[in-house]
């Protein structure tokens, strides 16, 4: 995806994902975390330990997470340019339900993998077309 179109989209159809990213990135922002570039989004690593989320063009990443992380995050960015408003009902809230029923039960043995669900699935490979993508664009 190009830059403009993700911009457009994330400030018009994807806003109500985007301006709740921005709430928690000036939030962090304020607590002094720096924040750099993935891609078309901004990322700040916070804490260790608990993975990442994403709000559109803002990433939050643990400080120890690999790079793909970041890249997944930046997936979900690009869902939330197609999903717009209905993001939080298709992507958002299964994939923090999801992620947090895992995490507290984590004694438990899962049939499928974490990155197995449609909605995981298609935000690494988005995620992962986009690295490629940027990497050759430079
Ligand atoms: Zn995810």
């Amino acid at each position: 995806m190009r830059a403009f179109l993700f911009y457009l989209l994330s400030f018009t159809w994807g806003l109500p994902i985007t301006a709740a990213g921005f709430i928690c990135a000036v939030f962090v922002r304020l607590c002094g975390v720096r924040s750099d570039r993935v891609g078309y989004c901004r990322r700040f690593r916070v804490g260790r330990g608990w993975g990442g989320f994403s709000l559109g063009p803002f990433v939050f990443v643990g400080e120890d997470e690999p790079e793909s992380t970041a890249w997944h995050e930046h997936g979900h960015g690009i869902q939330n340019c197609f999903f717009g408003p209905f993001m939080i009902f298709l992507v958002s809230i299964p994939s923090a339900v999801r992620y947090w029923y895992r995490r507290l039960n984590e004694n438990k043995r899962f049939r499928h993998a974490y990155g197995d669900i449609w909605f995981e699935a298609q935000a690494t490979r988005l995620g992962e077309k986009q690295r490629g993508r940027i990497g050759r664009d430079k």
